[in-house]
């Protein structure tokens, strides 16, 4: 496990391991799985490789060296968005602010990089661990308020990490207050990403913080703004603790709402009845289900990845045996460079066995809600690996996307 946490950070709570991991189930208990490093998620000639180095207590910096090689190769940062996502103002990029989707700004306060436990399939953190300015920086603020003012296409801001949870409601304020005080009439609604209602309920429950934070709700509420929390949900077991629900009452008293999203995760959560009872959970509880989505392409993919064919067939089994109130979720849902591509179904058409995906949402707005088909391959896990169906050179959105890296490729 050291060997395996050299180059994927770990870190747990008491409360994960104490409230939501069952010992009797190790190692296969999903809690466990989903966030303590297993020695598959490495290659296994890299896993001997850092094994080796630490056995031999090899220098810090060595180690270090090794994990890096490593992680480099990882893809630590998928979708294009290095390339493609980045926001400009007055021609200028401005770091923090993510634009993809015409009507949603992706915001990365710099002091919520981190998060309660880290789930051994994300790389997110680590995208910006290390090279975050840990000190506040109001300029940050005051980009994203100008952000939000010169586009007014965009409707909503989403606050993501890391988990933005981590960071205390005063330094939250900061981030938020700046948005309501500045009265824009495009803004209307603010959403923050988060994992800490499984990871950290506390967050919600104890303390003057977490009752400053339901304030904080209740002022986005009283700006005439809508409030979400996008709940990182991946198994009912996170919402089976006391504690947890109490959490969940008491966001959605102080007038937001909860929608649920998670990756579909081999050993996590790979089973059509996990998700239908999560499902079930989160409905029982107020929360909303929301989206699906398969393991995207980076970090130790090759370990908890799902076929499409797969998912396609949890997600169907899933959605088919809930009441209506659950089928709010999409999915399975890929966050690929072109936008959310959903695999709405496998079928045949013209005698050829197809895969039927749709764009949930494109980097191209007119693509949204757009139909088309790959053939159908058993052992495709992303859109990359996808061909046109009915012998098609490229899908419709190839050209476009090439025309934007190469544009990107000019700017900077
Ligand atoms: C998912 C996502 C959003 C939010 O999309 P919604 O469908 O509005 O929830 C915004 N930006 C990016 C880059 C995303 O991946
Ligand atoms: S909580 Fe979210 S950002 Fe943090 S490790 Fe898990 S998936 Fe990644």
């Amino acid at each position: 496990m050291q060997a395996v946490s050299a180059v994927l950070p770990f870190r747990v709570n008491d409360y994960v391991i104490e409230r939501l991991i069952d010992p009797e189930s190790v190692p296969n208990d999903p809690i466990f799985q989903l966030t303590f490093p297993q020695r598959g998620m490495l290659d296994e000639e890299d896993f001997r490789r850092m094994r080796d180095l630490v056995a031999k207590g090899a220098p810090e910096a060595e180690i270090k060296l090794a994990a890096d090689e490593i992680r480099g190769r990882l893809n630590p940062h998928p979708g294009g968005q290095m390339e493609l996502n980045v926001s400009r103002l007055d021609g200028e990029v401005v770091a923090g602010i993510q634009h993809k989707y015409q009507e949603t700004v992706l915001f990365f306060p710099s002091q919520g990089q981190t998060c309660h436990a880290y789930c051994s399939y994300c790389f997110r953190w680590a995208q910006f661990i290390g090279d975050a300015d840990l000190k506040f920086a109001s300029r940050e603020v005051d980009h994203l308020v100008n952000y939000v003012k010169d586009n007014p296409q965009v409707s909503s801001v989403l606050i993501t990490g890391g988990d933005p949870m981590v960071m205390k409601t005063p330094v939250l304020r900061r981030y938020i207050e700046p948005l309501l005080r500045a009265k824009l009439p495009n803004l209307q609604s603010i959403r923050i990403g988060t994992k800490a209602l499984a990871y950290w309920p506390y967050r919600f429950t104890e303390g003057g913080d977490a009752d400053d934070f339901l304030r904080l709700i209740e002022e986005v509420k009283a700006a005439g703004k809508h409030f979400a929390l996008m709940a990182h949900s991946s198994h009912s077991r996170e919402l089976e603790p006391k504690m947890a629900r109490h959490a969940v009452e008491r966001v959605l008293n102080a007038g937001a709402v909860i929608r649920c999203q998670a990756p579909l995760i081999r050993k996590v959560n790979d089973n059509a009845n996990v998700w239908a009872q999560l499902w079930r959970r989160q409905v029982q509880l107020g929360m909303v289900p929301y989206y699906m989505f398969v393991e995207r392409n980076t970090g130790a993919k090759a370990y908890f990845e799902v076929p499409l064919a797969r998912a396609y067939k949890v997600f169907t089994e899933a959605y088919s045996q809930v009441v209506g109130l659950c089928r709010t979720v999409r999915g399975p849902s890929m966050s690929a460079m072109p936008g959310k591509v959903v695999v709405d179904g496998i079928t045949q058409v013209a005698g050829e066995k197809v895969f039927v995906l749709k764009f949930l949402q494109g980097r191209d707005p007119k693509w949204v809600n757009r139909v088309f088909f790959a053939k159908y391959d058993p052992r495709a896990t992303w859109l990359s690996d996808l061909q046109p169906a009915f012998g098609g050179e490229r899908f419709f959105f190839e050209d476009a996307l090439r025309e934007a890296l190469a544009e990107s490729a000019r700017r900077s």
